[in-house]
C-alpha cells in the first residue's frame, strides 16, 4: 500500500526555506545505558551465531555516539581498473581483490558499517546485463565478500539503490512493481545474513518509501535511507529533504539523510533542516567535493581529507549522526573522520 505523506511538498518547501540554521547545532543526544551485544567502545564485533540486529540495537548504537560508515565503493573500483559500462556486481565477483582490500581498509580505518557491493543487484539492474536469473547467487556471494573482508570488525549492510526508472505519472514504474523488485532483493540480502539494510543514492522520496515498505514486509532489519539531493534540498525524482525525514521516519526507517550529491561544504542547511524535524539519526555521506571532469572525461573529486573532515565537523554540529563519504573518498577520508569523532568525544 502506498504511504500517503501527511504534509504536502509545497508546505515542506516553505518550511525548508524558513529554517534558521543558527539554532540547529544545539541538539540533545539521548544517552541510553547499555549497548547492544557485540558492541564495545564504539567497536562492533559479530560472531556468526549472533542473532540478527534489531531496530532497537541500531537505536542504541546511534545513542552511544556518532556512527561511522564507509567511503566510496564505485569510484575506488574504477581507480582499481573496473571499466566503465560493465555490471559492477558481476565485475566485483570476477575480480574480488580490490573490493576485499578496500573494505578491509575501511574496517581498519574505523568504519563501523560497510556497505556490501549489492548496489544495483536488483532484478531490473541485473536484467540490463542479462543476469537477472543470477540475482540470488550474486547477492549471496557479494555479501559474503564484504563479510570476509571486514572479518568481524564492522557490520555489513545490504545495499540497495534507485532503479533509475521514474515512477508514474512522470515515468512508467508503478509502486507495486517497485515494491516487488525491492522485496525480492531484500529477501536475498536477509537470507545472505546482512546485519542491516541501506537504501542509498535514492533519487526520489516515493521510491525510497517503496524500499522501506519492502523491508518492513520482508524482514525486521534496521534500514538506513539516504537520498541524493541538490544543494537546495530537492530530489531529482520528486520530494525533498524534509519530506524524506517526515515520511520515512514515520514508516520506520532507522536513519535518513543524504549521500553522494554535492560536497560537504554545501550541506549544512540541509542537514540542519532535516535534523530539526527528525527523531532518528541523520546521515551525511557526501562526495569529496563537486566533481571536476578531466579532458579524458574522468570525474575527479577535488576535496582533500583535511578539508573534507573540516566540513564534516560542521555537518556534525548541524546534527549529522551517521557520517561517511561517497564518490572520491577512500580509507584515508574515513581515518580522518574517525580521528575527528574521537577528538569530539573527548572534548
Ligand atoms: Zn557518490
Amino acid at each position: 500500500m502506498l504511504f500517503q505523506p501527511q504534509i504536502s511538498p509545497l508546505e515542506l518547501t516553505e518550511n525548508f526555506s524558513s529554517i534558521n540554521i543558527e539554532n540547529a547545532g544545539e541538539h540533545a543526544r539521548i544517552h541510553l545505558s547499555g549497548v547492544p551485544k557485540g558492541i564495545t567502545n564504539g567497536h562492533l564485533a559479530r560472531n556468526e551465531d549472533e542473532i540478527t540486529m534489531t531496530k532497537q540495537d541500531f537505536a542504541t548504537l546511534a545513542a552511544s555516539g556518532l556512527i561511522l560508515v564507509d567511503g566510496a565503493t564505485g569510484s575506488n573500483l574504477i581507480l582499481a581498473g573496473m571499466p566503465r559500462g560493465v555490471c559492477t556486481e558481476h565485475w566485483v565477483l570476477e575480480h574480488p581483490e580490490p573490493l576485499i582490500k578496500l573494505q578491509a581498509e575501511y574496517a581498519e580505518a574505523g568504519s563501523q558499517i560497510v556497505y556490501a557491493p549489492t548496489f544495483t543487484a536488483n532484478r531490473l539492474g541485473l536484467a540490463a546485463f542479462g543476469l537477472e536469473n543470477e540475482i540470488g547467487r550474486m547477492n549471496r556471494e557479494l555479501v559474503k565478500l564484504s563479510r570476509d573482508a571486514v572479518s568481524g570488525k564492522a557490520l555489513v549492510a545490504g545495499d540497495l539503490t534507485t532503479t533509475g526508472q521514474m515512477m508514474e505519472p512522470q515515468g512508467d514504474m508503478t509502486y507495486d512493481r517497485l515494491l516487488e523488485i525491492y522485496k525480492e532483493q531484500i529477501s536475498y540480502l536477509a537470507e545472505a545474513g546482512v546485519d542491516l539494510l541501506v537504501a542509498e543514492t535514492m533519487l526520489g522520496v516515493e521510491e525510497t518509501i517503496a524500499v522501506v515498505d519492502a523491508a518492513n514486509e520482508v524482514c525486521g532489519l534496521p534500514i538506513m535511507c539516504s537520498l541524493t539531493l541538490e544543494a537546495d534540498g530537492s530530489a531529482m525524482y520528486g520530494g525533498n529533504a524534509l519530506e524524506a525525514v517526515e515520511v520515512l521516519q514515520e514508516m520506520g526507517a532507522d536513519a535518513v539523510g543524504v549521500n553522494c550529491s554535492v560536497g560537504p561544504d554545501q550541506l549544512e542547511a540541509i542537514i540542519a533542516g532535516m535534523h530539526a524535524i527528525s527523531r532518528i539519526p541523520i546521515i551525511a555521506k557526501p562526495n569529496a567535493g563537486m566533481p571536476v571532469i578531466t579532458p579524458e572525461g574522468e570525474a575527479h573529486y577535488p576535496m582533500n581529507t583535511e578539508d573534507f573532515a573540516r566540513h564534516m565537523e560542521v555537518l556534525i554540529h548541524a546534527g549529522a549522526g551517521v557520517i561517511g563519504g561517497c564518490c572520491g573518498t577512500g580509507p584515508e577520508y574515513i581515518r580522518a573522520l574517525a580521528k575527528l569523532r574521537n577528538s569530539m568525544t573527548k572534548s
